[in-house]
């Protein structure tokens, strides 16, 4: 008899261990086990319980024997007797008295019940519930019996757990990386790609499906490098040395369509416990804001010592030719060249302003001294008026209707506006032409123009042109000073003050880049807040 059970026994244990290791879902590894148990001890119907977080109760997770319906009625077994070694013989007794009930209500003439704790280490995590009907009690042999049953379902749920857990946590690692601000790949010792993030892949222009499995060098493909080597390079030449530090490669990438991309990588070796290389994590940045700000700051010290240099050396030379102390000259001559003098030090001051004002927008301290009855006719007369003394070749037309209203806004900041663009447009128009300023309201909107007859500008500059220090590549670009401040800052003055401004070529096809021709030049257009707006 007894070796008869032991054959069973040994026969249940086989085939739990196999649906353990067939990966079965946890659920259908303790179904095996509950019916298992119940089979061997010969009873009549059994539950496995686990442990809720809380500890206090207990929640079913596998039957034998008991139909769906009639479970509810099983929950008082499951409720407070907490297990302990000692206090079994107690709790058994209580769980006796307890399933009296239990079988009346759910009409099952159960009359025994025997319970094993799931335990790992000293940890209770569940417990295997063995029922009987008829006469018979448990005997100490059917617990012995059962209880590898138990610590099999223990191990296996521990395993479900752990599993979980860890896919729970590479989940969570997934989605980190997934949602980086930078680009993140990581690569196998062979250097194939096994994580490509989204932001990668809009950098690289590479999917991540496309990217998987393949190796590193078949997707990153430098045009040029600003490093030294790459990391194919680097590995021939043994990175990592044990202990060595991160790699890091910049230069121009080709992405998938073919257009290149300023990146710098940062590669990090993981190495296991025996400095075995087990991965490699790759951080990737775009940079090429950084370049556009290293570029712009090239162009920036160029431009303004350029522009600098020229009134300085101007003022410099008439300065030194009037003090000559071998020259006594005429008083005509003294008032021309000191009134040159004098111009180039407004030019100075001028620039100097502008790239003060740059300065301020770039650092958010750029206010406006706002009043509500901001003359525009006037000032674009008086505008007119100072410009026309400076050229001989523009004539200027004025243009408002009589109603035009006060503006509400900073008088001096809008002058620099007009000033700006009335500039640009006589700068821009060297053959000469009318200069047109008027205003009209469109859609109750203030509306001012500043139209020239000049060269025009090329449709493909238009995002540019409002930029820092972009000076256009036409044929004034060289023969004109200019910083390439002046739009910038006529923009940020007319958004400040809640307008839009914009610009349209005279007539659709009217010839840019300067050539001669039928050049209808361009009209500069900005909207402002009339003093009926303020609230
Ligand atoms: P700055 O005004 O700082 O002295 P700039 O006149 O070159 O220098 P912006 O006023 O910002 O700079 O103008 C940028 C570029 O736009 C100019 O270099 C010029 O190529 C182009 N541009 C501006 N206004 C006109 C215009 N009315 N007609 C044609 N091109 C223009
Ligand atoms: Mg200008």
């Amino acid at each position: 008899m007894l070796v008869d059970l032991r054959v069973v026994e040994r026969e249940y244990l086989l085939a739990i261990t196999r649906a353990l290791t067939a990966e079965l879902d946890i659920k259908d590894v303790l179904n095996i086990i509950v019916r298992a148990s119940v089979e061997l001890v010969a009873g009549r119907a059994g539950i496995i319980a686990l442990a809720e977080p809380s500890r206090e109760r207990f929640r079913v997770v596998a039957v034998a024997g008991i139909s769906a319906d009639l479970l509810k009625h099983f929950t008082p077994l499951l409720q407070g007797l907490p297990y302990s070694e000692g206090g079994e013989q107690e709790a058994i007794e209580a769980l006796t008295e307890r399933l009296k009930v239990v079988a009346q209500e759910a009409d099952m003439g159960l009359t025994h019940v025997m319970r094993l704790p799931m335990q790992i280490g000293q940890e209770v995590i569940g417990m295997v519930y063995v029922f009987r009907s008829g006469g018979q009690a448990f005997h100490n042999r059917d617990r012995h019996l059962l209880m590898s049953f138990a610590d099999q379902a223990a191990i296996a749920v521990k395993n479900a757990q752990l599993y979980q857990a860890v896919i729970a946590e590479k989940t969570r690692l997934n989605a980190i990386l997934e949602q980086s601000a930078d680009g993140v790949m990581i690569l196998d010792p062979q250097l194939h790609i096994t994580v490509f993030n989204k932001v990668l892949s809009r950098m690289t222009g590479w999917t991540a499906d496309e990217a998987l499995q393949q190796h590193h060098q078949d997707v990153i493909h430098w045009r040029s490098l600003k490093t030294e080597i790459d990391l194919e390079k680097a590995m021939e030449t043994g990175w990592p040395l044990p202990g060595s530090a991160h790699l890091y490669v910049e230069g121009d990438l080709q992405r998938a369509d073919g257009t290149t991309i300023a990146l710098g990588i940062t590669y990090a070796p993981l190495l296991d416990q025996q400095g075995q290389m087990t991965n490699i994590i790759a951080n990737v940045r775009d940079l090429t804001r950084y370049r556009e700000e290293e570029a712009l700051q090239k162009t920036f010290i160029s431009v303004v010592s350029h522009e600098l240099k020229t009134p300085v050396s101007i003022i410099k030379g008439y300065a030194s030719t009037l003090n000559r102390a071998d020259a006594k000259w005429p008083w005509e001559v003294q008032t021309e060249y000191l009134s040159v003098i004098e111009e180039e030090a407004d030019q100075l001051t001028d620039l100097i302003d502008n790239l003060l004002d740059a300065s301020r927008l770039q650092s958010g301290t750029f206010e406006l001294q706002l009043r509500d009855d901001v003359d525009i006719v006037a000032l674009a007369k008086s505008m007119a008026r100072k410009f026309s003394s400076q050229t001989e070749k523009h004539e200027f037309v004025v243009q408002f209707p009589p109603d035009f209203p006060l503006a509400n806004g900073d008088e001096r900041r809008l002058t620099q506006v007009f000033n700006n663009l009335v500039s640009n447009a006589i700068k821009y128009s060297p053959q000469g032409g009318q200069i047109t300023l008027s205003g009209q309201m469109v859609n109750e909107r203030m509306t001012i123009s500043v139209r020239d007859e000049g060269i025009g500008i090329a449709e493909e500059d238009r995002p540019r042109i409002f930029q820092k220090f972009s000076r256009l590549d036409n044929a004034l670009s060289r023969k004109t000073e200019g910083t390439g401040l002046g739009l910038f800052l006529t923009k940020a003055i007319v958004e400040a003050h809640g307008g839009r401004i914009w610009f349209d070529n005279n007539q659709k096809l009217a010839s840019v880049r300067g050539e001669t021709g039928e050049q209808t030049g361009t009209t500069f257009t900005f909207t402002l807040p009339d003093n009926e707006e303020i609230t």
